[in-house]
């Protein structure tokens, strides 16, 4: 590798050097004057070297180090060394040696940094962003990087060896409907018109699949314009990826294949679980109240409805009456929660959506089965028989030392705030294993859903969605019981991809649209290029697309994609770095032909 600036890398360099006459380059990462000898900690993408500068080796040289400053660009040339003993560090992979610092040149000087590169705890995050270029250099930074490079090129060359080959779709698309907003861009060349981002390749994929390419991917950007949260970004990464000739078990199979070997290679100090679990959505959302489940621990949920149907305790009986549900799950352990944790759990479940929360604590150590009512503590004891109890304990797998917990409500408020208070009782006890990622489908959705506001339905996936060929005639007599062929892909509590096998019958398609409340003009106008291509002969297809950020997310132990992205925007899509979105001038306005109405330029929040 040797040129002009250096003929190794800090990081490479040990105990086999010493004595060989070198030259590196990078940035000062650390400056300490220690009686007469100046050290320098030297930093490059590989890693750190202690640098000596010694006025009685070189004078030049050791008077250039008194000007060096954090983050200066400099090149050194000298001797390895062994440290002396006593001085070696352990910690870093060059603790052995340092260099002896003969010859240096600055390269570049730096102003002071806005943040101390090294630890991030305490910089503001929009610092950061601001100058997220220098936020990159830190080697957390650099690593998260680097792994999203790893994942990226094992998931190329792990598809490349199974026939799938690389397209690029355009970025100037029309709209196409994942069931999010569409970033707009206008033609400058049709005024009145405009060109919508991809919110993912979607139609493309299908499309490639009707020109007989049979096994696609791409490594794609989706563009969505909706609410920011910790896990979501205006732009984002997706394994996108679209098969011929294949059904659910083909694609899944794949995946599973390739996730596995993926943590092999890249992680594998992080355990999975195999084969990935393939559940049903019912079953999920029976078990665990969300259809991403977090399936690290247990906790699991349970339905007391014909346990507490006929019970004295008139909100159980009202609320089940009425249509609603009671379902709750048994933290071990916990009996013994002081009225004021009893409480903020209260709080926790009222701020997210249910009127109230009920607590039992069993208490003692004998076995459940002889459990007795003066070993329930909870304010509602009274309204149970014993025998009621007994049967809550038991569908709970509960015992004695356990915190039971129970939401009565409509079934989706009930399982909506069970699956939170479950994710909580699992932090609060530690119970999510951080070496430790489950992997699993989740299949059997419905295909669609009704849609009170809008009087119409919509696809509970999107609208290229097949539905099993059983439920078809559904479609024109109960389309709200048509199964789809749509699975997810989840992790540790975190919906990795959706996907689906795809329509692939134009006259079946048409049908979809028309449910989803498209008059026939508009399904000309935006769909009809793919309906068309249905006709000319088009396989059986299906895909998935993995969201690549959330999963580097998850390898690296982050909690915000944002960690996982070279150049992210804030929750509030902002660039902090350019100051994007920005305004335009009055020319390039106009020659969009756009007219801004009533929109004072803002500042940003
Ligand atoms: N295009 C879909 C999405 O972005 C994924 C797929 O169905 O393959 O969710």
């Amino acid at each position: 590798m040797a040129n002009r600036y250096r003929t190794h890398n800090c990081g490479e360099l040990n105990s086999r050097h010493i004595g060989q006459g070198i030259s590196v380059a990078g940035w000062v990462n650390r400056r300490r004057d220690h009686g007469g000898l100046i050290f320098i900690d030297l930093r490059d993408r590989s890693g750190l070297l202690q640098v000596v500068f010694n006025p009685q080796v070189t004078e030049e040289a050791y008077r250039i180090a008194t000007e060096m400053r954090p983050e200066y660009v400099v090149r050194i040339t000298g001797e390895v060394a062994r440290r002396p003993p006593g001085t070696e560090n352990p910690r870093i992979p060059t603790g052995e040696i340092e260099l002896i610092a003969r010859e240096v040149e600055i390269l570049n000087a730096s102003r002071p940094m806005p943040f101390p590169i090294g630890d991030k705890s305490g910089i503001d995050e929009s610092v950061r962003l601001k100058y997220r270029y220098l936020d990159l250099r830190r080697p957390q930074m650099q690593q998260n990087m680097m792994l999203r490079h790893s994942v990226i090129k094992f998931i190329r060359d792990f598809l490349d060896a199974r026939g799938f080959i690389e397209i690029e779709t355009p970025i100037l698309l029309k709209s196409t409907p994942e069931g999010a907003r569409d970033y707009l861009v206008p033609s400058r060349l049709y005024p009145g018109k405009f060109y919508a981002l991809p919110q993912s390749p979607q139609q493309l994929k299908q499309l490639l699949m009707v020109s007989g390419f049979e096994k696609y991917y791409q490594i794609a950007r989706c563009f969505r314009d909706e609410d920011q949260r910790a896990d979501r970004q205006p732009e984002f990464t997706q394994l996108d990826l679209e098969m011929s000739f294949v059904d659910e078990d083909d694609v899944l199979d794949l995946i599973e294949e390739l996730f596995t070997s993926l943590m092999v290679e890249i992680k594998p100090e992080i355990r999975i679980v195999k084969p990935f679990p393939r559940l049903s959505y019912h079953e999920v959302i029976e078990r665990f109240g969300t259809d991403k489940p977090d399936l690290r621990f247990g906790l699991e949920l349970a339905d007391i409805s014909d346990i507490v149907a006929d019970s004295e305790f008139g909100v159980f009986r009202t609320t089940i009456a009425g249509g609603g549900t009671v379902k709750g799950f048994s933290v071990p352990g916990c009996a013994d929660y002081s009225r004021k944790q009893q409480a903020e759990l209260v709080e926790f479940v009222r701020t997210r959506g249910a009127k109230g929360l009920v607590t039992m604590a069993i208490e003692g150590e004998d076995s459940s089965a002889d459990l007795s009512l003066d070993k329930v503590r909870s304010a509602v004891t009274r309204f149970f028989t014993l025998d009621q109890v007994r049967a809550m304990v038991k569908r709970l797998h509960a015992g004695p030392g356990d915190l039971l917990l129970f939401v009565a409500d409509k079934s989706e408020v009930v399982n909506t705030v069970l699956s939170q208070l479950r994710l909580e009782m699992a932090d609060r006890l530690g119970l999510a294993d951080f070496n430790l990622m489950v992997f699993a489908f989740i299949q059997d959705y419905p295909l669609m859903e009704w849609n009170k506001e809008g009087d119409r339905w919509d696809s509970v996936h999107h609208p290229f969605t097949a539905p099993r060929d059983e439920d078809i005639p559904l479609l024109d007599t109960d389309p709200g019981r048509v199964r789809s062929r749509h699975y997810d892909f989840v992790c540790n509590g975190y919906e990795l991809s959706s996907g689906s096998i795809r329509i692939h019958d134009s006259q079946i398609q048409e049908k979809i649209f028309k449910l989803l409340g498209y008059s026939g003009e508009e399904v000309r106008e935006r769909f009809g290029h793919l309906l068309e291509a249905l006709e000319f002969g088009a396989p059986p297809h299906g895909g998935i697309a993995p969201g690549i950020d959330r999963f580097v997310m998850l390898l690296a132990g982050e909690e915000n994609i944002r960690e996982v992205i070279a150049f992210p925007k804030t929750k509030s899509a902002i660039d902090l770095m350019t100051n994007a979105p920005d305004a335009v001038s009055e020319d390039q306005l106009r020659e969009l032909h756009l007219m801004l109405r009533g929109v004072e330029s803002q500042n940003f929040p």
